[in-house]
C-alpha cells in the first residue's frame, strides 16, 4: 500500500506543535538524528522534515502530498494547493513597524517610504489597497535591524509578542495580515491517498471535538433535572441513574469549553452537586 506524504517543518516555530498533532492521532515515528524523512510504525504515513518554505512548493508539484505550514508563508508563496483546514497553532501577525521616535498619524505616512521586508507580495497587496506608494526592499533574514542600518524607513515582520520590535526601538503601526498554522494538500491526490488523508482527518477531528469538550458527571435532586438535562444536552442526551440517597439522581453529560464556566452556574444555581470535570481523550459522533 502506498504512502501518504506528510511535510512538515524540520525545525522552528511549526516543528514542535506539527509532531505533537500527529502524535495526538496515535501516529508516531522516529525521530531524531537529523533526519530527512521518516516513517509512521503504524499508519500509512511518510514524514519529510523540511525548511517552512519549501513546503507549499513541494505540495504544488506533488513531491508531498499534505503539508503544514503558516498561512503567512502560504500565502506569500502564491503556491496552488487546496488548503484543508486551519490548525490554530503558531499564531502571528504580519505588522509593519516604524522607529519608536517617529510620529504616526495614519497608513499615509508611509507614502514615499521604504520598507523592509520578507514578505513583498502580501506588502504591496496591501500598500496597492491602500494606495500607497512605498518602496520594498526584500531581504531574507533580520528584518528588524534594517531601519537601524539605513537600510529602510520601516519593515515589515512577523510579531508575535513584540518583543523584537522593543529591543530594536520600533514600534507596530499597522497589522496586515493574521497567520495560523494550516494543513494544505497536493489538489490532484490518488484515490488510495485520499482514502488515508481520510482516516488521518478522522482522528484529527476526534481529537480536536475532545479537546473542545470536558465530561461531567454531578449529582441533583430530581426535581431539579429537568432543568439540568436542559442545561445538558449531551451529544443526544445525558445519562441519569438513581443515587443509593432516596430523591437523588447522578447525571453524565459532556459540555462544551466555549460557555462552561456560564454553564456550571447555572446548574450549581439548579441544586447540583459534587459537580466533576473530566478531559476527553477522543470523542467521536
Ligand atoms: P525555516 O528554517 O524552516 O525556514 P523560519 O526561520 O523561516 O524556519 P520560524 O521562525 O520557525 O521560521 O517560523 C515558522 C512559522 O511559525 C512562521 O512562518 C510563522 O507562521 C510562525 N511563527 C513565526 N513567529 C512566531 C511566533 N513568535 N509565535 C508563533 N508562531 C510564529
Ligand atoms: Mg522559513
Amino acid at each position: 500500500m502506498g504512502k501518504l506524504k506528510l511535510a512538515i517543518q524540520k525545525k522552528g516555530r511549526l516543528s514542535e506543535k506539527s509532531i505533537e498533532l500527529i502524535n495526538e492521532c496515535d501516529i508516531s515515528f522516529p525521530s531524531g538524528n537529523g533526519r530527512l524523512t521518516s516513517k509512521a510504525y503504524d499508519f500509512p504515513i511518510e514524514i519529510l522534515f523540511l525548511r517552512d518554505d519549501d513546503i507549499p512548493g513541494y505540495i504544488e508539484d506533488g513531491v508531498a502530498d499534505i503539508g503544514i505550514v503558516g498561512e503567512n508563508v502560504l500565502v506569500e508563496s502564491a503556491k496552488k494547493v487546496d488548503v484543508i483546514t486551519q490548525l490554530g497553532f503558531s499564531r502571528c501577525r504580519l505588522s509593519i513597524a516604524i522607529p519608536r521616535g517617529e510620529t504616526y498619524r495614519s497608513v499615509k505616512d508611509l507614502d514615499g517610504k521604504s520598507i523592509a521586508t520578507s514578505y513583498p507580495r502580501l506588502l504591496s497587496k496591501y500598500l496597492e489597497e491602500n494606495h500607497i506608494q512605498a518602496q520594498i526592499h526584500e531581504i531574507s533574514g533580520s528584518v528588524e535591524i534594517a531601519p537601524n542600518i539605513g537600510l529602510a524607513d520601516a519593515i515589515c515582520d512577523i510579531v508575535s509578542t513584540g518583543s523584537t520590535l522593543l529591543s530594536n526601538g520600533l514600534k507596530e503601526v499597522e497589522e496586515i495580515f493574521n497567520s495560523q498554522a494550516v494543513l494544505i494538500s497536493y489538489p490532484h491526490l490518488s484515490n488510495e491517498k485520499r482514502e488515508i488523508l481520510d482516516k488521518l482527518m478522522f482522528r484529527l477531528t476526534s481529537v480536536r471535538k475532545a479537546k473542545k469538550t470536558k465530561y461531567i458527571l454531578l449529582n441533583a435532586p430530581n426535581e431539579s433535572l429537568d432543568k439540568i438535562i436542559s442545561l445538558l444536552p449531551g451529544i443526544n442526551s445525558p445519562t441519569v441513574q438513581s443515587l443509593a440517597k432516596e430523591g437523588w439522581s447522578s447525571v453524565h453529560s459532556v459540555i462544551n469549553e466555549h460557555d462552561f464556566w456560564e454553564k456550571i452556574e447555572q446548574i450549581k444555581a439548579a441544586g447540583a452537586e459534587g459537580i466533576l470535570i473530566m478531559p476527553i481523550e477522543k470523542l467521536i459522533y
